[in-house]
């Protein structure tokens, strides 16, 4: 069991991958409620990204997290489901536009190994909640722990300066302490750095297929 407030580490951006795939969905009718949940960034959207946060709900339910959104009492970018529900295995909920600061740390947050000690922390990071009540008798899925890492080989693909990745716990020690010392962190950070997840899917490898045998020639000029 580790000790949540220390759970960081940094990316190699000599490692970044070229591609990673997310298999997201959007949670329903929350497009609109993430928009009053949320702030217009201080920094550039994809430039100004330095850090991914990990959270865990403390509640046992897909449906109890996202609400909270819908209350404008704080919001996300990502929720990982939990075991006894049916997109587990499946894919991930997209809560909140990857383009908004989501209010998922306190303003006044930060730690020096983070980029610097900078404070507004959602103003330069994503967040990610993993569903999990924070009791002994809860574990987090295998399949939670590969999904949330996936979600930031997402990140780490597509956000040139994402660096840092974090617990919620080592931002705000006084209160928080999650995604709690049952997440196995040193799992998670071998499945960030591990390419197996990007796999192509089946259909992308089909069409890479038929064009490699196709004469690329723009379809104006087959007359
Ligand atoms: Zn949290």
């Amino acid at each position: 069991m580790g000790d949540p407030a220390t759970y960081h580490f940094d990316l190699d951006l000599t490692l970044r991958p070229a591609h990673a795939p997310l298999e997201e969905r959007w949670w329903p009718d929350i497009r609109d409620a993430a928009l009053k949940a949320s702030s217009a960034r201080i920094y550039d959207a994809i430039l100004g990204v330095r850090a991914v946060v990990i959270h865990a709900t403390a509640g046992g339910s897909s449906a109890g997290a996202a609400s909270v959104i819908f209350d404008r009492k704080a919001s996300f970018h990502w929720l990982v489901p939990d075991e006894d529900e049916p997109q587990h295995g499946q894919f991930v909920w997209a809560t909140c536009h990857e383009a908004r600061a989501a209010w998922h740390v306190r303003n006044s947050c930060s730690h020096p190994a983070i980029w610097g000690g900078r404070g507004r922390i959602n103003h330069w990071s994503l967040g990610i909640e993993v569903v999990n009540r924070q009791v002994r008798t809860d574990d987090f899925s295998d399949w939670q722990i590969e999904a949330t890492a996936q979600i930031v080989r997402y990140a780490w693909a597509k956000y040139p300066n994402l660096r840092h990745v974090v617990s919620h716990a080592m931002l705000d020690p006084a209160r928080r302490s999650d995604p709690g010392s049952p997440f196995p962190w040193a799992q998670f950070r071998e499945e960030v750095l591990d390419a197996r997840g990007d796999v192509v899917p089946e259909l992308v490898a089909e069409a890479a297929e038929l064009e490699a045998v196709m004469p690329s020639v723009p379809c104006c000029m087959t007359v």
